[in-house]
Parts: C-alpha cells; structure tokens; sequence
C-alpha cells in the first residue's frame, strides 16, 4: 500500500490557510480537507433550525439530529448536511461567528473529531484548521502554523467578501476578525495555538506564490 501522509496546516482566519493547503493539495497530489467548513456547517444547521448559537444546550441536544458527512470529490473533501452539498450559505459573517461560537463546545469537537481521524487515516491529506497539529493528528508528517497580522489578515478577507457581498466594510471585517481571534485562541478546549512542534510561516509580506514556494521547502525538508 502506498504510504499515507498528512499535512496538518493551522494559524488563525484570514492567515491564507486554504490557499495554501489547495495549492500544495495540488501540488503533491493530496486531497484538500477544509475542516472549518464543518464546524460552519454545524453552525448552519444550528441556524436553521433557529437555535441561537450561545444555546449551548440546545445546540448539545441538537446534535443527535444532525447528518453531516465528507465525500472527497475532485481531490477534495465536500461537505454534506442532510444529504446535500452545503455551498456558499457558510461563508457569511454570521456563519463565521455561528462556526466560531459552536465550536466552542466539546460535543461539537468530539462530534466532529472521527470523521476527520478517519479521513486521514485512510487517505493521504492536506488539513487546515485550528487544532489539527495538535488534537486531531498530532502525528501528522508535517505541520505548518500559518500567520499574518490581523489588519492584514482583515484585508484580504474583506476582498474576498466584497466579490459576493459588495457592501462589506474592511471595519466590519477586522471587528468580526478580532473578536474570532480571542474566541479561537482564548477557548478552553483545543484553543488555535501551534504545536510544540509545528513550524511557524509568517506570509504576511508574502505573495501567495512565494508562501507556497516556502511551504514546499519546508514539506521537502522534512518528507
Ligand atoms: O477556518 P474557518 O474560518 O472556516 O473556520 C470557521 C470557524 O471554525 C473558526 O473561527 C473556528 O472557530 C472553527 N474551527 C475550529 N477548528 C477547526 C477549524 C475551524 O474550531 N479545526
């Protein structure tokens, strides 16, 4: 059998962690694996069924009903809830702070946490997350912390919003940033903080091309 390798690529919102690990999925012929999107998706379903995403009972109780599954499809892992394909609906603002809020509780994590163990054990993958250097594979062959400033990071992803939601402002954006920001790496349980033996790349003056480029020498470093 082939060898199965993962590459585990933390950091905070907005540090470019998609980009990344899409563009080194590709590149090394992994299958991308957004784990935000399953907390946003449990943050989605909590929305719909009108629950406020600081009912943390409701929310726990909730959890019994909810169907989300991965199915990799073109080299990547797309998110299902309730047998279908959850799209652009999870990229919201307030379905960021949902996510945020939601994944907070340890049920939440725990529910989550097989499908992504069991992703990787079988295939080989590129994960970005929070927590993935540290909880969910601690034994990954590589891990990456990716950084930037929170202005910076604001930047971009007020750029990447005003393509779908014109009216977005950058204030609106580092306000919802920061105060992710102190939940993620605040929280009790599985904070976003790097593992002790991750290794850290700040890209806040970088291209996209050029964090690639020095990702790849990291990953060839050490594969
Ligand atoms: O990465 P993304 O911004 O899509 O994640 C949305 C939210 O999900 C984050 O703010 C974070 O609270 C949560 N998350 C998490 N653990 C992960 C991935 C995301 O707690 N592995």
């Amino acid at each position: 059998m082939e060898r199965i390798i993962n590459i585990a690529i933390d950091g905070p919102s907005g540090s470019g962690k998609s980009t990344l690990a899409s563009a080194l999925a590709k590149r090394y012929g992994l299958i991308y694996i957004d784990t935000g999107a399953l907390y946003r998706t449990v943050g989605l379903y909590i929305q719909r069924k009108n629950i406020l995403s600081t009912d943390t009972e409701a929310i726990i109780a909730a959890l019994d009903g909810i169907d989300i599954t991965m199915r990799l499809i073109d080299g990547k892992g797309v998110v299902f809830l309730d047998g279908e394909p959850v799209g652009d609906e999870i990229r919201t603002p307030k379905s960021s702070m949902y996510a945020s809020d939601v994944s907070r509780i340890p049920e939440v994590r725990a529910y989550l946490l097989d499908l992504q163990r069991d992703i990787a054990k079988k295939n080989s993958t590129v994960m970005d997350g929070r927590d993935i250097g540290t909880v969910i594979l601690p034994n990954a062959d590589v891990k990456l912390f990716l950084t930037a400033g929170v202005e910076e990071r604001a930047r971009r992803r007020t750029l990447e919003l005003k393509e779908k939601q014109p009216d977005i402002t950058f204030e609106e954006v580092l306000a919802d940033m920061t105060t992710r920001d102190k939940n993620d790496s605040g929280r009790k349980i599985a904070p976003a903080v790097p593992a002790e033996d991750a290794i850290f790349l700040d890209n806040g003056s970088l291209t996209i091309e050029e964090t690639v480029e020095k990702a790849a020498e990291i990953i060839d470093g050490v594969l």
